[in-house]
């Protein structure tokens, strides 16, 4: 039941295709990641970097080789328990229409000071007093990015739209910036307090003050977890002990970063 305890990644000879009859994008994918460690995934579009991260959800068909979590192969593993134990902040993440409220916490597991709190370490939520503007009657506002200061009244209109647990989110978070889902995603995940958190950052369209938070979050509160973290800016992979270089589905260079 505490699966995984470690959090010790193995990955051997992997390869996956999006579907029958399609062909492999990722071909005999090994490494190893030590239980706490953090790896940075790096290479070209298109090189197979988010394909390796639904791997470990079975989001593609594996047709090869296997993914080893503490020692047990999670095709082994009753799928719902994989997908619920692991933490995932895909790319571009597609949110449950309804409330901000069940999008963190579905299970209806924590109280709402819980809730608030997993906002206020993302900075979706920040205390506006020293703004002194007007947030009608609440000392807190939801915003989606980690400044206001600076920023357009455009953008700040735009940060304002989460106003409290009752947010509605439509259709799957349409309305919402890439970022601003990958924030959501990341509170819900630091509730859960995932040993294994897989971070596949956002390319397209996210502001770098919504970028850093995501970035330094995941660097500062998931200490003691495995974090994969798949980059696109090298701010984000310097504090990882390993780097993975991949390119056309495969692993073509893997060291430190210094080495690198
Ligand atoms: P980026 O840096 O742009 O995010 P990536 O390294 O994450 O790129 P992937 O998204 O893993 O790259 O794509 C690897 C290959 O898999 C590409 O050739 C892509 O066309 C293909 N691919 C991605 N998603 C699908 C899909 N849903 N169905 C079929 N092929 C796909
Ligand atoms: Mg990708």
């Amino acid at each position: 039941a505490d699966w995984p305890e470690k959090g010790a990644l193995k990955v051997k000879d992997l390869c996956a295709r999006y579907g029958p009859d399609m062909p492999d994008i990722l071909h005999d994918v090994s490494f190893e990641v030590q239980g706490g460690e953090r790896v940075g995934i790096v290479g070209a579009t298109g090189g197979g970097k988010s394909t390796l991260a639904k791997a470990f959800f079975s989001f593609v068909d594996i047709t090869k080789g296997k993914i080893e979590i503490d020692g047990r192969d999670i095709s082994q593993i009753f799928l719902g328990q994989v997908r619920s134990r692991l933490g995932i902040i895909a790319q571009d993440p597609i949110l449950l229409s309804g409330s901000l409220r069940l999008n963190l916490d579905i299970e209806g597991r924590y109280s709402d000071e819980e809730l608030y709190d997993a906002l206020h370490q993302v900075q979706l939520l920040k205390r506006t007093e020293s703004a002194g503007d007007a947030s009608e009657g609440s000392a807190e506002t939801l915003v989606g990015g980690a400044q206001m200061n600076g920023r357009s009244s455009e953008q700040q209109q735009q940060d304002n739209i989460f106003r409290n647990l009752d947010y509605e989110i439509k259709g799957g978070g349409e309305n919402l910036s890439a970022g601003q889902k990958q924030l959501v995603v990341l509170a819900r995940a630091l509730l859960k307090k995932h040993r294994v958190l897989i971070l596949d950052e956002a390319t397209a369209s996210i502001d770098s003050a919504t970028d850093a938070e995501i970035s330094s979050v995941v660097h500062e509160e998931f200490t003691g977890a495995t974090v994969m973290i798949i980059a696109h800016r090298l701010r984000t992979i310097m504090p990882c002990s390993k780097i993975l270089v991949m390119d056309k589905g495969q692993v073509i260079q893997q060291g430190s970063p210094v080495e690198l």
